[in-house]
């Protein structure tokens, strides 16, 4: 499933390219892509209007168009968005924008979760502001921060990181790699940390996600960039997935669990399980 490594990716290709242009038509295949927006309606909103960006918040794409609005899009499990060139093999198309200069971008998704919604000028930062936290790669990300998100979490670190509310972008691969680098074990409680474990969690985090951007995104099943090429990150992991192999680090092995439903790697030999922190015991109510 990409996360931000893979959106960002997916960016960086792509903005240089279609910034500027002007999108002939959008033609929505599937209306699931849109709902509740009817194809017709977004086809409508799209069709004539130049892109003037294309960024990410967390892992949403969002598209800029010139009259203020934005068409926010996920990946979800298994979307792409790819920029294409004449005739492509590609299958699965929800979408496609027949750009200005004859290129095409398509979204493909074969398992169909990825979705597309159109916001008006000013919506984006209400839309975002109940859904997600704390963009990883900010400034803004400091284990001060990390520490009052964390703050009366009793979730295991694993859990606490796929959570979108308290830090933006992190899903299943990256969460491993960064409580690997962090050293801290995947089922400590968040507020256990103290200010030493916050700030090599913050480091273990931005780490993890600039490996991911620097080998241009993991496929692991269908990710693409924007280019329709596979990234190269599933080879360069430290631990995800490398269950029963050395880890990178000790005399240990990879670990494979389960945590909140999704696989979980790491190394119990040298990431470190922190102890829940003793509730304050409050003091016995007298009878008056
Ligand atoms: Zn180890």
């Amino acid at each position: 499933m990409p996360e931000l490594p893979e959106v960002e990716t997916v960016c960086r290709q792509l903005e240089p390219e279609i910034e500027g242009r002007r999108i002939e038509r959008l033609e929505v295949y599937d209306p699931r892509w849109c709902r509740p927006a009817p194809p017709a309606e977004l086809e409508a909103a799209v069709a004539g209007r130049t892109i003037e960006g294309l960024g990410r918040r967390g892992k949403y794409l969002l598209l800029s168009l010139d009259d203020g609005r934005t068409l926010v899009m996920h990946l979800r499990m298994t979307g792409n968005l790819v920029l294409v060139e004449g005739e492509d093999e590609l299958n699965h198309l929800r979408a496609r924008f027949v750009l200005d200069d004859g290129r095409e971008l398509w979204f493909t998704d074969p398992r169909r979760f990825g979705e597309a919604l159109l916001l008006g000028d000013g919506e984006l930062d209400a839309h975002f502001a109940q859904r997600l936290g704390v963009e990883p790669l900010s400034d803004e990300f400091t284990a001060e921060r990390l520490g009052e998100i964390a703050a009366g979490r009793r979730a295991p670190l694993k859990s606490f990181l796929l959570d979108q509310k308290g830090i933006a972008g992190i899903g299943n691969i990256y969460a491993d790699e960064a409580l690997f680098r962090a050293r801290l074990h995947p089922l400590s409680p968040a507020e256990s940390m103290k200010p030493e474990h916050l700030e090599a969690l913050r480091e273990g985090i931005v780490a993890a996600l600039e490996a991911g951007l620097d080998g241009g995104g993991a496929s692991i099943d269908d990710y693409r960039d924007g280019r329709g090429e596979k990234g190269r990150m599933q080879d360069e992991f430290l631990v995800h997935t490398r269950e029963g192999k050395p880890c990178p680090r000790c005399d240990g092995t990879v670990e494979r669990i389960v945590v909140s439903g999704r696989s979980t790697y790491f190394c119990p030999s040298c990431q470190v399980k922190l102890r829940r922190r003793p509730r304050r015991r409050r003091p016995a109510r007298r009878s008056p």
